[in-house]
Order: C-alpha cells, then structure tokens, then sequence
C-alpha cells in the first residue's frame, strides 16, 4: 500500500473536516459550510466517509479527498501536506536520500547563520547610538515599534567587517558566510560586508524561514536605493514574496493578495491593518511567485506606483518582441508575460495604479478607506493597456488607432479564454470606433508554433493488484499521457464529439494524480519549453518521484498502436463516467438530506434547491448514457484491456 493510500486508509476524513468545519451527520453523509466561500445561509458543504471525499455544491462547487481538503485549507503544497498527514497517521515517510539529506542539512545551517544576523541587525537598530538616527527615521515614517517588532526591521552597522566578525566569532565557517550572501569579494582578495549602514528587512520564505535580507539605503545619496541578497541556495529572488510568510492567512481570508512595489509599502500596508499586502523583490512578477501566491487566492491585484515610470515600463513591455519575452525586459511590469501567466495559472490578475506621487504606505496613513476605494478600481490587464494607450493618443487620428491596435491586439490573443477574449476585441474596436472586422487587418502574422518533441516511450501498464481499479485506471491515462503530453489534445476531441467537457483534474480521484493531470495540462498551455521539459521542471519533489514511477509502470508496447489510443480513450471515457457516478449519489444524498424535517431553512429555499440538484442529475445522467453508449462501440473492438472490466 502507498503511503498516500495508508494515510486515507488510517485518518478519518469526517474527523479531519470537524476540526475546522461544524458538520452534521445528513442520511449517509455530514453537511456543514463551506470554509472555501463565504456562506451562512445554506450549508453546501458535505463529506461522504465512505468514499472519504468532500464536495462544495455551493459557489466552489469543487471537491477532493483528504489531502486536498489540507492543502486548500492551510495553503500548504502537497509535500507539506504528505508530511503532516503522515504524522498525524502515524505513518514514517520514506527516508530522503544521504545527498539530499546532506543538502537539507547546509541550507539549515545557512539558515541559523541569517537568523544570527537578524540578531545582531535588531541589536544594532534597538540598543546603540548609531541605531537611535534609524529609529527616528522610521518613526517619522509613521512606522511603529510593534511594526519594527513583527518585521524584525534592523540596522547593519556601518563597518566594513563588523557582520562578519560577528558571524565568524559565532563559529559559522568562513563558506558559509559567503554562501549566505552576507559578505562580497575584494579583488585583492579577501571580503567585506556586503550590508553597510543600511536598514535591514529579513526576508523570510512563504513558511516564515530566513533566506535572505533586503537593505534600504540610509544616506541620501547612497545608491543602489534597494540592496537585495545575491543568489544564494536559499535566496532566489524569482520566487520569494515579501511579506507572504506574515500575509498568508490574510490574502486566504479575505480572498486577495495585493502585490505592492515596495517593502516599506508592505510594511505600512500591514500597520494599517491590510495585511493581505506583499511585494517582489523589485523585478518582474515571475509565474512561480503567480503560482505560489495562487496558493492562496487566485485573485491577484498588482499596485503600480502612477509614476511616469510605471506607465512607460507597461509600454515597454508590449513593444518587446514576442521572441524576447523570456528576457528580464523591464523591472517591474509585463503586460504579455502577466496575460501568458494568468491564463496558464487560470488566476485573476488586475491592475492599479496609485494616485500621483503617492505610495501605499502614504495613502493608507492619509485615508485606510481610500485604499480600499483604490483597490475596488482595479481593473483586467487588457483593459488597463488598453485605458493607458488611450490616455496617450488622440483616438480621432487614424495612425494612432492602428498603432494601438498593433500593441493590444497580441496582448488580447494571448488571453486564455475564449469569450474574454472575444469581448475585449468588440471592446477594442468600440473604443478605436472602427468595425471589428476591420481589426483583423492589424494583426500581426499569425505565428507558428515551433516542432515538439516527438512521442516517447511505449507501453502498457501492469496494474499492481494492490491499487484499487480507479487508482490503476488513472495510472494508465497518467503513464501514457506523461510520456506524450500532446495525446490529451486527441483525448480532448474525442470528448468535444460527444458533447462532453473536456478531460479535467476533477475526473481524477486522488489528489497526487490531479496535481500531475494539471502539470499535464499546463504543459500544454505554453509554448517555452518541450511539455516533457516543463512538467518535469514543475513538480515539487515528492510528485515527480511519484510522476517517474507511474511513468515507469510502462512495459512494452507499441505507443503509436491505434489500439493503445482507443483504450486510452476509452479510459479517459471511463474515468468520466465513475466521476459522474459520484456526483449522481452524492446529490442523491444531498437530495435526501433536503428531505428531512428538521432543516432549519425556508422551504422556498429548500424547493429551489431541490430543483436544480434535480436538473443536475439529469444532466449528469444524460452525459453518462452518452458515456455508455460509446464505450459499448469501443469495447468490441478492445482486447487486451485490462481496464475495461474494472470499472
Ligand atoms: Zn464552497
């Protein structure tokens, strides 16, 4: 049995959901509300113990199995979450490799090294003569002395040894000072501190460990402004978040994350009570910081300070070509990268600007009510490109429209969703005052999408008799699909001829397997890197361990045998009809639990929704008799399945 099958095997998943979900027991299942959207009324929220699953049918209307309820619900990834089911279970994980054991251990002494540092900053800021100026700037920035508490905000002494003196004398090795990033390289040999008299933000990672420090300039004329951390095994600048580590739960409660420009833009943020405020470390927002923030909320508000700068950097942005788009093109804002990543993560991104000449900080220390007024203002990116350009042209000049059409048009191809994208080119045209047919003359060659690599691998999997027949069914549409991302596309047509939505992470059971069906999925949405190349680059380490040996439970066989993609259809097919199976009895159940007569809720409400689970379950049984009556066509001309009778 896996590890992962133990854990549901041991834990209870009523008794895990209690712990944060009032729940009460209705026929074969337990109701409560929904802890994922706001709701008092009608308890949407069920848990079937049987299957050990939970669905919302309210506003989520999504569900899973234990370890996904744990992953939404503390925002944790998934090898947080295997570790801490694990214990609760009882149940030893795999112990890591010696290597990585080894590396775990260096980036932990690292960590203890920062932390010491932290220490002395702290000391320096609070308790010496030098740090008494630093602290009278921040009170004149209205920073106060429980806000210097909670950002652990520091003072680097200015001295070109004094840090690492101290760190020395503390015993850690002289490497290891360097490969923290504390101390920079003479060219005569030799090192110094790298942070001198500078105030000092500790940045921590999304689980609150230290890796690395941010440094603002003390004397006017000190350049840079902003001194970060270099790379090092534990800083890397394209993926932490300030703030995230204190933000978390609040960007999860209130459904929002606001990314801000600056540090002291968080800090002030977080002081005036909006503790759902982070911000990068002063580059581009990356799509692993997208995805981790998404974690959290998919509703994502990046605040851009109105300066000339911020505006011309959006500009910027659009004029690179498409071929250079993977180059740090402009520091702070990329209208196309952002589009690509929100599409790719099916995030929601919208923009802000700040009132002229005003920070964050300021606005909120002037008027908390105004920043909720600014956010409340946010708009898509296509339509905030597309206000900013307009702001800039005289939209009556001819020229000036086709030079707008030119830059927005690509961004709005580059919008995921089809009826989005449709909308924004009536919208466009409407603004432009020309027809939409006449758009079309605007856009740039249609470009092409470079070769892929070509299918790899072959097989047929050999159903350990321990897995369960779903578990084998979904380990044999993962195996094959791993191996050649670029068959879902044909899986996808087979279910459109059906009328059937296409494949989705839902019509997988577990957990694992719905994280690798969407690095499936996501590998197809873009076109960077081989779908092989990008899934592998995309799995946290348990996953991909996981993810190797499903691939490698292929043996021989012919991949580009037509029998093997029927079967693989045919699967897929299958997969659909057991997930539609469960949404039929867990409205059912639903259905009952309406029934009864002590729901509290008024009985208009309870008819109503009494009529549209029933217009569900019709639905959903139409789609399964379609289900039916094309695996009854494919089954004839199956053989060697031995799937086909599992399920
Ligand atoms: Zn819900």
């Amino acid at each position: 049995m896996s590890v992962i099958d133990e854990i549901k095997d041991r834990l209870d998943v009523v008794e895990i959901i209690s712990e944060s979900v009032k729940l009460r027991k209705a026929g074969k299942s337990y109701s409560g509300f929904c802890p994922f959207h706001s709701n008092t009324r009608t308890p949407a929220f069920a848990v079937f113990p049987d299957s050990g699953t939970w669905r919302c049918f309210g506003a989520c209307n999504e569900g899973g199995d234990i370890l996904s309820f744990v992953m939404k619900k503390e925002g944790w990834d998934f090898p947080e979450t295997l570790a801490h089911l694990a214990e609760r279970a009882g149940i030893e994980l795999e112990p890591q490799s010696t290597e990585q054991e080894a590396a775990d251990q260096a980036q932990e002494r690292l960590r203890e090294l920062l932390e010491s540092a932290v220490t002395l900053f702290r000391h320096h800021l609070l308790q010496t003569e030098a740090g008494k100026s630093v602290r009278d700037y921040l009170q004149q920035r209205g920073i106060t002395d429980a806000t210097i508490e909670v950002f652990e905000l520091g003072y680097a002494p200015d001295s070109w040894d004094a840090t690492l003196n101290h760190l020395l004398e503390r015993g850690y090795p002289m490497e290891d000072v360097q490969e923290a990033g504390m101390v920079s390289e003479r060219e005569s040999g030799g090192f110094y501190d790298r942070f001198r008299h500078r105030l000092m933000f500790p940045i921590r990672d999304v689980r609150g460990r230290m890796a690395g420090f941010g440094a603002r300039v003390l004397d006017p004329e000190g350049v840079p402004k902003y001194l970060n951390s270099p790379q090092t095994p534990l800083f890397d600048k394209g993926r932490l978040l300030y703030g995230l580590d204190k933000a978390r739960q609040a960007i999860r409660r209130e459904d929002q994350a606001v990314i801000v420009e600056g540090y002291m833009d968080v800090i002030g943020l977080h002081q005036a009570g909006f503790a759902n405020a982070i911000s990068s470390m002063g580059t581009a927002l990356t799509e692993a910081q997208l995805r981790q923030l998404k974690r959290f909320s998919r509703r994502i508000v990046l605040a851009l300070d109105a300066d000339a700068a911020g505006v011309q950097a959006t500009m910027r942005g659009l004029d690179v070509a498409r071929d250079a788009l993977d180059r740090e093109a402009d520091p702070v804002f990329n209208a196309r990268g952002l589009v690509r990543h929100e599409g790719r993560l099916d995030a929601d991104l919208r923009i802000v600007t700040l009132p002229d000449g005003l920070d964050p900080d300021e606005v909120v220390a002037q008027d908390p009510e105004a920043w909720k007024r600014i956010l409340g203002g946010a708009q898509t990116i296509v339509d905030y490109v597309l206000e900013v350009l307009a702001a800039e042209h005289d939209l009556e000049d001819p020229k000036a429209k086709s030079a707008i059409a030119r830059q927005v048009l690509p961004l709005i191809d580059d919008v995921a969703n089809p009826i989005e994208r449709e909308t924004y080119r009536q919208k466009l045209a409407r603004r432009l005052k020309v027809d939409e047919r006449a758009l079309s003359e605007w856009r740039p060659q249609a470009e092409r999408r470079t070769g892929r690599q070509p299918a790899e691998g072959t097989g047929a999997v050999e159903a350990p008799a321990r897995l369960s027949a779903t578990a084998a069914l979904e380990g044999f549409c993962l195996a094959i699909l791993l191996g050649d991302p670029e068959l879902l596309y044909r899986i996808d047509r087979s279910f459109q001829s059906l009328a059937l939505e296409r494949p989705r992470e839902r019509d997988f059971e577990s957990t694992e397997h719905q994280i690798l069906f969407a690095a499936l999925r996501a590998s197809l949405a873009q076109d960077e890197t081989e779908p092989i190349a990008h899934w592998q680059s995309n799995l946290d380490e348990a996953l991909l361990q996981m993810a190797h040996e499903i691939k490698a439970g292929l043996s021989e066989l012919d991949m580009g045998s037509p029998k093997l993609m029927e079967e693989l259809i045919a699967n897929f097919l299958r997969l659909r009809k057991h997930r539609l199976e469960n949404e039929l009895t867990h409205i059912r159940f639903q259905l009952e639990a309406l029934q009864e007569k002590d729901d509290i809720r008024p009985e208009e409400e309870r008819t109503e929704r009494m009529w549209g689970l029933t217009r569900e379950v019709q639905s959903l049984a139409d789609q399964r008799e379609r289900l039916d009556r094309a695996l009854t066509r494919s089954s004839g001309r199956l053989s060697s399945s031995e799937f086909a009778r599992e399920l």
